[in-house]
Protein backbone atom coordinates (compact mmCIF):
# COMPACT_ATOMS: atom_id res chain seq x y z
CA UNK A 1 0.00 0.00 0.00
CA UNK A 2 1.10 3.58 -0.73
CA UNK A 3 1.96 5.97 1.88
CA UNK A 4 -0.86 8.17 1.03
CA UNK A 5 -3.12 5.75 1.84
CA UNK A 6 -1.17 3.66 4.68
CA UNK A 7 -0.05 6.27 7.45
CA UNK A 8 2.80 5.69 9.53
CA UNK A 9 1.24 6.24 13.00
CA UNK A 10 5.29 6.48 14.47
CA UNK A 11 7.60 7.62 11.58
CA UNK A 12 11.43 6.00 12.39
CA UNK A 13 13.54 8.12 13.78
CA UNK A 14 17.18 9.27 12.56
CA UNK A 15 19.90 6.55 13.61
CA UNK A 16 21.90 10.02 14.79
CA UNK A 17 18.93 10.12 17.91
CA UNK A 18 19.61 6.23 19.37
CA UNK A 19 19.98 6.47 22.67
CA UNK A 20 23.89 6.29 23.12
CA UNK A 21 25.66 5.90 26.71
CA UNK A 22 23.64 7.21 29.44
CA UNK A 23 24.72 11.23 30.52
CA UNK A 24 25.14 11.60 33.77
CA UNK A 25 22.09 11.03 35.97
CA UNK A 26 23.02 13.50 39.00
CA UNK A 27 21.29 16.27 36.97
CA UNK A 28 21.13 19.71 37.84
CA UNK A 29 18.62 21.35 35.61
CA UNK A 30 16.17 24.36 35.72
CA UNK A 31 12.65 24.23 33.87
CA UNK A 32 13.02 27.42 32.29
CA UNK A 33 8.99 27.23 31.06
CA UNK A 34 8.20 26.78 34.68
CA UNK A 35 10.72 29.61 35.78
CA UNK A 36 9.51 31.68 32.81
CA UNK A 37 5.77 31.01 31.66
CA UNK A 38 5.52 33.89 29.09
CA UNK A 39 8.34 32.32 27.10
CA UNK A 40 6.53 29.00 27.44
CA UNK A 41 3.71 30.47 26.02
CA UNK A 42 5.44 32.09 23.43
CA UNK A 43 6.96 29.02 22.08
CA UNK A 44 3.87 27.19 22.20
CA UNK A 45 2.14 29.37 19.61
CA UNK A 46 1.87 28.13 16.28
CA UNK A 47 3.20 31.47 14.84
CA UNK A 48 6.85 31.26 16.72
CA UNK A 49 9.22 29.86 14.16
CA UNK A 50 7.89 31.81 11.31
CA UNK A 51 7.77 35.13 13.45
CA UNK A 52 11.84 34.90 14.11
CA UNK A 53 12.22 33.65 11.09
CA UNK A 54 11.06 36.03 8.58
CA UNK A 55 13.12 39.29 9.50
CA UNK A 56 16.07 36.82 9.53
CA UNK A 57 14.84 36.01 5.73
CA UNK A 58 14.46 39.66 4.84
CA UNK A 59 17.53 40.85 6.84
CA UNK A 60 19.60 37.54 4.13
CA UNK A 61 17.38 38.95 1.28
CA UNK A 62 19.00 42.96 2.38
CA UNK A 63 22.23 41.30 2.81
CA UNK A 64 22.11 39.31 -0.98
CA UNK A 65 20.83 42.42 -2.48
CA UNK A 66 24.12 44.70 -0.97
CA UNK A 67 26.36 41.80 -2.14
CA UNK A 68 25.27 41.97 -5.65
CA UNK A 69 24.41 45.51 -5.90
CA UNK A 70 27.11 47.34 -3.17
CA UNK A 71 30.15 48.05 -2.82
CA UNK A 72 32.94 45.46 -3.53
CA UNK A 73 35.09 46.27 -0.70
CA UNK A 74 35.07 43.86 1.92
CA UNK A 75 34.78 46.01 5.60
CA UNK A 76 32.02 48.37 3.75
CA UNK A 77 29.63 45.77 2.42
CA UNK A 78 26.85 44.70 5.11
CA UNK A 79 26.88 41.06 3.87
CA UNK A 80 30.42 40.73 4.69
CA UNK A 81 30.56 42.81 8.06
CA UNK A 82 27.32 41.31 9.14
CA UNK A 83 27.68 37.55 8.21
CA UNK A 84 31.43 37.22 8.87
CA UNK A 85 31.73 39.34 11.83
CA UNK A 86 28.82 39.93 13.69
CA UNK A 87 26.97 36.70 12.97
CA UNK A 88 29.77 34.35 13.66
CA UNK A 89 30.93 36.17 16.64
CA UNK A 90 27.40 36.01 17.94
CA UNK A 91 27.31 32.21 17.27
CA UNK A 92 30.21 30.92 18.46
CA UNK A 93 30.37 33.20 21.63
CA UNK A 94 26.71 33.24 22.75
CA UNK A 95 24.14 31.94 20.67
CA UNK A 96 26.02 28.02 20.68
CA UNK A 97 27.72 27.99 24.37
CA UNK A 98 24.10 29.56 26.23
CA UNK A 99 21.30 28.37 24.17
CA UNK A 100 22.54 25.73 21.97
CA UNK A 101 21.35 25.78 18.45
CA UNK A 102 18.92 28.53 18.64
CA UNK A 103 20.07 29.87 15.19
CA UNK A 104 18.43 27.32 13.50
CA UNK A 105 15.11 28.12 15.10
CA UNK A 106 15.62 31.71 13.27
CA UNK A 107 17.76 29.96 10.27
CA UNK A 108 16.07 31.03 7.00
CA UNK A 109 17.70 28.51 4.69
CA UNK A 110 14.95 26.09 4.88
CA UNK A 111 12.23 28.20 4.58
CA UNK A 112 11.51 28.04 1.31
CA UNK A 113 11.78 23.92 1.13
CA UNK A 114 9.92 23.71 4.22
CA UNK A 115 6.98 25.82 2.82
CA UNK A 116 6.95 23.15 -0.12
CA UNK A 117 6.79 20.29 1.99
CA UNK A 118 4.43 21.75 4.03
CA UNK A 119 2.61 24.05 2.17
CA UNK A 120 1.72 26.20 5.24
CA UNK A 121 3.77 28.60 6.45
CA UNK A 122 1.64 28.58 9.83
CA UNK A 123 -0.62 25.75 10.26
CA UNK A 124 0.02 22.22 10.66
CA UNK A 125 -1.78 20.04 8.25
CA UNK A 126 -2.82 16.53 10.63
CA UNK A 127 -5.50 13.97 10.37
CA UNK A 128 -6.70 11.13 12.08
CA UNK A 129 -5.06 7.74 11.17
CA UNK A 130 -8.12 5.14 12.95
CA UNK A 131 -10.73 7.11 11.34
CA UNK A 132 -9.20 8.99 8.12
CA UNK A 133 -10.68 12.20 9.11
CA UNK A 134 -8.93 15.51 9.03
CA UNK A 135 -6.32 17.00 6.45
CA UNK A 136 -6.05 14.22 4.09
CA UNK A 137 -4.29 16.16 1.38
CA UNK A 138 -0.33 14.88 0.49
CA UNK A 139 1.61 12.18 1.71
CA UNK A 140 1.41 10.71 5.48
CA UNK A 141 3.60 10.80 8.07
CA UNK A 142 3.03 9.93 11.05
CA UNK A 143 -0.62 12.02 11.89
CA UNK A 144 0.39 14.88 9.24
CA UNK A 145 0.16 15.51 5.72
CA UNK A 146 3.39 16.59 3.82
CA UNK A 147 3.87 17.29 0.20
CA UNK A 148 6.95 16.85 -1.89
CA UNK A 149 9.38 13.73 -2.74
CA UNK A 150 9.42 12.72 1.11
CA UNK A 151 12.11 10.12 0.19
CA UNK A 152 14.17 8.29 2.68
CA UNK A 153 17.71 9.60 3.30
CA UNK A 154 20.26 7.03 2.40
CA UNK A 155 21.09 5.01 5.40
CA UNK A 156 25.37 4.86 4.39
CA UNK A 157 24.74 8.97 5.01
CA UNK A 158 22.76 9.11 7.89
CA UNK A 159 25.82 11.15 9.61
CA UNK A 160 28.15 14.30 10.05
CA UNK A 161 30.16 13.20 6.55
CA UNK A 162 29.13 15.34 4.20
CA UNK A 163 28.98 18.05 6.73
CA UNK A 164 32.30 17.75 7.40
CA UNK A 165 33.97 17.84 4.28
CA UNK A 166 31.79 20.73 2.92
CA UNK A 167 32.54 23.12 6.19
CA UNK A 168 36.38 21.74 5.63
CA UNK A 169 35.86 23.30 1.62
CA UNK A 170 33.84 26.51 2.33
CA UNK A 171 37.36 26.87 5.46
CA UNK A 172 39.46 26.46 2.91
CA UNK A 173 37.87 29.17 1.02
CA UNK A 174 37.67 31.35 4.09
CA UNK A 175 39.54 34.59 2.68
CA UNK A 176 37.64 34.90 -0.62
CA UNK A 177 34.43 35.40 1.76
CA UNK A 178 36.36 37.58 3.75
CA UNK A 179 36.99 40.43 1.30
CA UNK A 180 34.74 39.65 -1.72
CA UNK A 181 30.80 39.92 -1.26
CA UNK A 182 29.66 38.35 -4.69
CA UNK A 183 31.57 35.16 -3.00
CA UNK A 184 29.72 35.36 -0.18
CA UNK A 185 26.33 35.99 -2.38
CA UNK A 186 27.62 32.77 -3.97
CA UNK A 187 27.50 30.79 -1.15
CA UNK A 188 24.75 31.67 1.23
CA UNK A 189 22.86 31.47 -2.27
CA UNK A 190 24.01 28.44 -3.18
CA UNK A 191 22.87 27.34 0.86
CA UNK A 192 19.38 28.64 0.21
CA UNK A 193 19.38 26.80 -3.30
CA UNK A 194 20.48 23.54 -1.91
CA UNK A 195 18.02 23.40 1.26
CA UNK A 196 15.51 24.02 -0.97
CA UNK A 197 16.17 21.14 -3.82
CA UNK A 198 16.48 19.00 -0.87
CA UNK A 199 13.63 19.66 1.22
CA UNK A 200 11.57 19.43 -2.09
CA UNK A 201 13.14 15.63 -2.40
CA UNK A 202 13.74 14.12 0.66
CA UNK A 203 11.89 14.34 4.34
CA UNK A 204 11.41 17.37 6.77
CA UNK A 205 14.72 18.12 7.88
CA UNK A 206 17.18 16.43 6.13
CA UNK A 207 18.97 18.70 4.63
CA UNK A 208 19.71 20.12 8.39
CA UNK A 209 20.23 16.96 9.97
CA UNK A 210 22.85 15.50 7.42
CA UNK A 211 24.12 17.84 4.71
CA UNK A 212 24.27 21.93 6.27
CA UNK A 213 27.72 22.50 6.38
CA UNK A 214 26.84 24.84 9.26
CA UNK A 215 25.23 22.31 10.89
CA UNK A 216 27.94 20.36 11.81
CA UNK A 217 29.60 22.24 14.44
CA UNK A 218 26.65 23.55 15.95
CA UNK A 219 25.52 19.89 16.54
CA UNK A 220 28.79 19.22 18.16
CA UNK A 221 29.33 22.53 19.98
CA UNK A 222 25.70 22.54 21.34
CA UNK A 223 26.46 19.51 23.38
CA UNK A 224 28.73 21.76 26.05
CA UNK A 225 25.42 24.30 25.79
CA UNK A 226 23.85 25.48 29.01
CA UNK A 227 20.60 24.81 27.29
CA UNK A 228 18.22 21.81 26.62
CA UNK A 229 15.21 20.65 24.83
CA UNK A 230 13.98 17.65 26.87
CA UNK A 231 10.62 15.82 28.51
CA UNK A 232 10.29 17.08 32.11
CA UNK A 233 9.50 13.40 33.50
CA UNK A 234 10.60 9.97 31.19
CA UNK A 235 7.97 8.12 32.95
CA UNK A 236 5.33 10.20 31.81
CA UNK A 237 6.52 9.38 28.52
CA UNK A 238 6.49 5.73 28.98
CA UNK A 239 2.73 5.39 29.52
CA UNK A 240 2.20 7.94 26.75
CA UNK A 241 -0.11 6.77 24.67
CA UNK A 242 0.23 9.34 21.09
CA UNK A 243 3.82 9.65 21.15
CA UNK A 244 2.84 13.25 19.16
CA UNK A 245 6.30 14.42 19.77
CA UNK A 246 6.92 12.01 17.09
CA UNK A 247 3.70 11.70 15.16
CA UNK A 248 2.43 14.90 15.10
CA UNK A 249 -0.65 16.23 16.28
CA UNK A 250 -3.33 18.91 15.32
CA UNK A 251 -1.37 20.98 17.30
CA UNK A 252 1.57 20.61 15.26
CA UNK A 253 4.64 18.45 13.32
CA UNK A 254 5.87 15.55 14.38
CA UNK A 255 9.79 16.50 14.89
CA UNK A 256 10.95 18.14 11.80
CA UNK A 257 14.69 16.92 12.90
CA UNK A 258 13.31 13.09 13.10
CA UNK A 259 14.18 12.75 16.13
CA UNK A 260 12.29 10.97 18.92
CA UNK A 261 11.78 14.15 21.35
CA UNK A 262 10.99 11.99 24.74
CA UNK A 263 14.29 9.74 24.14
CA UNK A 264 16.68 13.02 23.78
CA UNK A 265 20.16 12.67 25.32
CA UNK A 266 22.08 14.94 23.51
CA UNK A 267 21.91 18.47 22.19
CA UNK A 268 23.45 17.47 18.83
CA UNK A 269 20.39 17.33 16.02
CA UNK A 270 17.82 19.53 17.72
CA UNK A 271 17.16 22.22 16.39
CA UNK A 272 14.98 24.20 18.95
CA UNK A 273 12.16 24.30 16.72
CA UNK A 274 9.69 23.71 19.84
CA UNK A 275 7.17 21.31 17.47
CA UNK A 276 7.83 19.01 20.33
CA UNK A 277 6.57 21.50 23.13
CA UNK A 278 3.24 22.34 20.83
CA UNK A 279 2.53 18.69 20.37
CA UNK A 280 3.13 17.31 23.65
CA UNK A 281 -0.02 15.75 24.83
CA UNK A 282 0.38 16.17 28.43
CA UNK A 283 3.00 19.02 28.34
CA UNK A 284 5.80 17.45 29.05
CA UNK A 285 8.76 18.83 27.01
CA UNK A 286 10.39 21.89 27.57
CA UNK A 287 13.34 23.89 28.06
CA UNK A 288 15.33 23.48 30.93
CA UNK A 289 18.75 25.27 32.02
CA UNK A 290 21.84 22.96 32.55
CA UNK A 291 25.30 23.02 33.48
CA UNK A 292 28.29 23.54 30.68
CA UNK A 293 29.08 20.59 29.00
CA UNK A 294 26.30 18.25 29.97
CA UNK A 295 26.10 16.17 27.12
CA UNK A 296 29.94 14.08 27.23
CA UNK A 297 29.36 11.32 24.60
CA UNK A 298 30.19 11.23 20.67
CA UNK A 299 28.49 8.80 18.86
CA UNK A 300 30.58 7.72 16.44
CA UNK A 301 34.11 9.07 14.15
CA UNK A 302 32.19 11.19 12.52
CA UNK A 303 31.48 13.18 15.24
CA UNK A 304 35.23 12.91 16.77
CA UNK A 305 36.96 13.90 13.47
CA UNK A 306 34.23 17.15 13.33
CA UNK A 307 35.97 17.77 16.83
CA UNK A 308 38.99 17.36 14.95
CA UNK A 309 38.57 19.97 12.10
CA UNK A 310 37.36 22.49 14.19
CA UNK A 311 40.54 22.61 16.55
CA UNK A 312 42.73 22.50 13.25
CA UNK A 313 40.42 25.57 11.60
CA UNK A 314 41.10 27.52 14.94
CA UNK A 315 44.71 26.74 15.06
CA UNK A 316 44.94 27.51 11.11
CA UNK A 317 42.81 30.96 11.65
CA UNK A 318 44.44 31.79 15.02
CA UNK A 319 47.77 31.67 12.50
CA UNK A 320 46.46 33.25 9.39
CA UNK A 321 44.76 35.94 10.98
CA UNK A 322 46.54 36.64 14.46
CA UNK A 323 50.05 34.96 13.72
CA UNK A 324 52.82 37.57 12.54
CA UNK A 325 53.44 35.33 9.57
CA UNK A 326 51.67 37.20 6.74
CA UNK A 327 53.12 34.55 3.95
CA UNK A 328 50.72 32.44 5.27
CA UNK A 329 47.46 34.89 5.04
CA UNK A 330 49.10 35.87 1.34
CA UNK A 331 48.91 32.23 0.56
CA UNK A 332 45.13 31.59 1.89
CA UNK A 333 44.10 34.95 0.17
CA UNK A 334 43.93 33.75 -3.48
CA UNK A 335 41.25 36.04 -4.41
CA UNK A 336 43.67 39.21 -3.83
CA UNK A 337 47.56 37.80 -4.54
CA UNK A 338 46.81 34.77 -6.52
CA UNK A 339 49.48 31.94 -5.38
CA UNK A 340 48.17 28.93 -6.70
CA UNK A 341 51.32 26.86 -5.51
CA UNK A 342 50.92 29.16 -1.81
CA UNK A 343 47.28 28.31 -1.69
CA UNK A 344 48.04 24.61 -2.51
CA UNK A 345 50.56 24.09 -0.08
CA UNK A 346 47.81 26.19 2.77
CA UNK A 347 45.23 24.07 1.39
CA UNK A 348 47.16 20.21 1.71
CA UNK A 349 48.51 21.61 5.52
CA UNK A 350 44.84 22.28 6.35
CA UNK A 351 43.08 19.20 4.94
CA UNK A 352 45.97 17.46 6.64
CA UNK A 353 46.18 18.19 9.84
CA UNK A 354 42.11 18.55 10.31
CA UNK A 355 42.04 14.58 8.60
CA UNK A 356 45.14 13.20 9.70
CA UNK A 357 47.44 14.97 11.72
CA UNK A 358 45.84 15.64 14.50
CA UNK A 359 43.48 12.34 14.78
CA UNK A 360 46.89 10.26 14.64
CA UNK A 361 47.97 11.96 17.58
CA UNK A 362 44.66 11.37 19.42
CA UNK A 363 45.39 7.59 18.16
CA UNK A 364 48.44 7.57 19.29
CA UNK A 365 48.00 9.13 22.51
CA UNK A 366 44.50 7.02 23.52
CA UNK A 367 46.76 3.50 21.77
CA UNK A 368 49.34 4.59 25.02
CA UNK A 369 46.87 5.30 27.22
CA UNK A 370 45.58 1.69 27.06
CA UNK A 371 49.15 0.45 27.19
CA UNK A 372 49.65 2.33 30.42
CA UNK A 373 46.41 1.83 31.85
CA UNK A 374 46.67 -2.23 31.24
CA UNK A 375 49.79 -2.20 33.08
CA UNK A 376 48.19 -0.59 36.41
CA UNK A 377 44.85 -2.16 36.22
CA UNK A 378 43.86 -3.91 39.00
CA UNK A 379 40.36 -5.68 38.03
CA UNK A 380 39.43 -8.35 35.87
CA UNK A 381 37.08 -6.27 34.59
CA UNK A 382 36.70 -6.32 30.49
CA UNK A 383 38.94 -3.78 28.57
CA UNK A 384 36.92 -0.93 26.71
CA UNK A 385 37.57 -0.82 23.12
CA UNK A 386 39.61 1.23 21.41
CA UNK A 387 36.49 3.20 19.88
CA UNK A 388 34.66 3.73 23.32
CA UNK A 389 37.83 4.90 24.37
CA UNK A 390 39.07 6.98 21.61
CA UNK A 391 35.72 8.56 21.30
CA UNK A 392 35.62 9.28 25.00
CA UNK A 393 38.68 11.05 25.02
CA UNK A 394 37.80 12.81 21.46
CA UNK A 395 35.44 14.61 23.74
CA UNK A 396 37.10 17.02 25.84
CA UNK A 397 37.89 18.43 22.43
CA UNK A 398 34.26 19.75 22.07
CA UNK A 399 34.91 22.41 24.95
CA UNK A 400 38.73 23.16 23.90
CA UNK A 401 37.71 24.30 20.67
CA UNK A 402 34.91 25.56 21.58
CA UNK A 403 36.73 28.17 24.01
CA UNK A 404 40.01 27.80 21.14
CA UNK A 405 37.21 29.17 18.58
CA UNK A 406 35.44 32.24 20.84
CA UNK A 407 39.64 32.66 22.10
CA UNK A 408 39.95 33.56 18.03
CA UNK A 409 37.03 35.47 17.54
CA UNK A 410 36.84 37.64 20.08
CA UNK A 411 39.78 39.56 19.11
CA UNK A 412 38.55 40.39 15.63
CA UNK A 413 35.37 41.11 16.71
CA UNK A 414 37.16 43.66 19.42
CA UNK A 415 39.29 45.37 16.38
CA UNK A 416 36.29 44.97 13.55
CA UNK A 417 33.33 46.08 15.91
CA UNK A 418 33.18 49.50 14.27
CA UNK A 419 32.29 48.71 11.22
CA UNK A 420 29.37 47.34 11.91
CA UNK A 421 27.87 50.88 12.71
CA UNK A 422 29.49 51.90 9.56
CA UNK A 423 27.32 49.51 7.33
CA UNK A 424 24.43 49.92 9.43
CA UNK A 425 24.02 53.34 8.08
CA UNK A 426 25.60 52.72 4.49
CA UNK A 427 25.01 49.09 3.71
CA UNK A 428 25.59 49.01 -0.03
CA UNK A 429 28.89 51.02 0.50
CA UNK A 430 26.87 54.11 -1.54
CA UNK A 431 27.98 56.34 0.86
CA UNK A 432 24.40 56.52 2.41
CA UNK A 433 24.43 58.05 6.15
CA UNK A 434 21.30 56.90 7.35
CA UNK A 435 21.78 56.82 10.92
CA UNK A 436 24.55 59.21 11.21
CA UNK A 437 27.13 56.43 11.95
CA UNK A 438 28.49 55.96 8.13
CA UNK A 439 31.66 58.37 8.83
CA UNK A 440 32.72 57.28 12.14
CA UNK A 441 36.66 56.69 12.31
CA UNK A 442 37.76 52.58 12.42
CA UNK A 443 38.44 52.36 15.97
CA UNK A 444 39.30 49.06 17.54
CA UNK A 445 37.72 48.54 20.94
CA UNK A 446 39.99 48.46 23.92
CA UNK A 447 42.48 45.95 21.67
CA UNK A 448 45.02 46.02 24.82
CA UNK A 449 42.78 43.66 26.64
CA UNK A 450 43.06 41.08 24.08
CA UNK A 451 45.28 38.77 26.42
CA UNK A 452 43.65 39.64 29.05
CA UNK A 453 40.44 37.88 27.98
CA UNK A 454 42.08 35.03 25.94
CA UNK A 455 44.20 33.29 28.51
CA UNK A 456 41.45 33.11 30.94
CA UNK A 457 39.55 31.51 27.75
CA UNK A 458 41.59 29.21 26.71
CA UNK A 459 42.04 27.92 30.10
CA UNK A 460 38.31 27.50 30.98
CA UNK A 461 38.79 25.43 27.36
CA UNK A 462 41.97 23.53 29.00
CA UNK A 463 40.00 23.14 32.44
CA UNK A 464 36.76 21.85 31.04
CA UNK A 465 38.33 19.21 28.55
CA UNK A 466 40.69 18.11 31.42
CA UNK A 467 37.46 17.51 33.80
CA UNK A 468 35.44 15.45 31.60
CA UNK A 469 38.45 13.52 29.95
CA UNK A 470 39.16 12.45 33.41
CA UNK A 471 35.51 11.62 33.73
CA UNK A 472 35.55 9.85 30.96
CA UNK A 473 38.54 8.03 31.93
CA UNK A 474 36.85 6.92 35.55
CA UNK A 475 33.94 5.39 33.90
CA UNK A 476 35.85 3.53 31.56
CA UNK A 477 39.12 2.53 33.41
CA UNK A 478 37.72 1.56 37.55
CA UNK A 479 40.52 2.25 39.60
CA UNK A 480 42.38 6.06 40.00
CA UNK A 481 45.60 4.77 39.03
CA UNK A 482 44.49 3.25 36.13
CA UNK A 483 42.26 6.09 35.04
CA UNK A 484 45.08 8.32 35.44
CA UNK A 485 47.67 6.41 33.22
CA UNK A 486 44.60 6.43 30.32
CA UNK A 487 43.78 9.74 29.93
CA UNK A 488 47.65 11.46 30.62
CA UNK A 489 48.80 11.26 27.24
CA UNK A 490 45.56 12.47 25.83
CA UNK A 491 45.72 15.20 28.73
CA UNK A 492 49.21 16.06 27.05
CA UNK A 493 48.27 16.32 24.28
CA UNK A 494 45.29 18.46 25.15
CA UNK A 495 47.39 20.81 27.10
CA UNK A 496 49.86 21.13 24.32
CA UNK A 497 47.33 22.40 21.80
CA UNK A 498 46.48 25.37 24.56
CA UNK A 499 50.12 26.19 25.28
CA UNK A 500 50.27 26.50 20.96
CA UNK A 501 47.39 28.68 21.17
CA UNK A 502 49.25 31.29 24.11
CA UNK A 503 52.19 31.11 22.76
CA UNK A 504 50.59 32.50 19.51
CA UNK A 505 47.93 35.05 21.24
CA UNK A 506 50.21 36.32 24.13
CA UNK A 507 53.74 34.40 23.74
S1 LIG B 1 21.10 23.10 10.16
FE1 LIG B 1 21.85 24.72 8.78
S2 LIG B 1 20.15 25.17 7.38
FE2 LIG B 1 19.32 23.95 9.04
S3 LIG B 1 18.49 25.46 10.43
FE3 LIG B 1 20.58 25.01 11.16
S4 LIG B 1 21.95 26.47 10.15
FE4 LIG B 1 19.97 26.54 9.12
S1 LIG C 1 7.13 13.91 25.00
FE1 LIG C 1 4.93 14.02 25.28
S2 LIG C 1 4.07 13.18 23.41
FE2 LIG C 1 6.21 12.55 23.47
S3 LIG C 1 6.18 10.52 24.43
FE3 LIG C 1 6.55 12.03 26.06
S4 LIG C 1 4.52 12.51 26.88
FE4 LIG C 1 4.21 11.51 24.87
S1 LIG D 1 10.64 18.90 17.71
FE1 LIG D 1 11.62 19.16 19.68
S2 LIG D 1 13.28 17.65 19.68
FE2 LIG D 1 12.64 17.93 17.55
S3 LIG D 1 14.02 19.52 16.80
FE3 LIG D 1 12.15 20.52 17.46
S4 LIG D 1 12.62 21.15 19.56
FE4 LIG D 1 14.13 19.60 19.00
Amino acid sequence: MSETSKPDPLPTPSPACVPGPKEASNRFRIDLFRMLPPVAWIARRRWFQFAVVLPNLLFFSLFLLAGVFGTPVGNRNIIIVFVWILWWFLLISLLVPFASRIWCTACPFPFFGEWIQRRALIRSRSFDPRTQKGDLSGIAIGRNRYFGGNRRWPKALTNIWIQNVGFLALCTFSALFLTRPIVTVVVLGSLFLLATVLHAVYRQRTFCSYVCPVSGFLSLFSMASTLEVRPRDTGVCATCKEKACLAGSEKGWGCPWLLYPSKLERNNYCGLCMECVKTCTHDNMTVKLRPFCSDTHLKGYDEAWKAFIMLALAAAYSVLYQGPWGIFKDWANIGEVGNWKGFAVYAAALWSSSLLLIPAVFVAAVALGRILARRRAKTEAAEPSFKDVFLAFAYPLVPLGLLAWVTFSLPLMLVNGSYILMVISDPFGWGWNLFGTARIAWTPIVPHWGPYLQVPLLLTGLYFALKTGTAHARRLFPGGAAARKAFAPVAAVLTGFVVFFLWLYVG
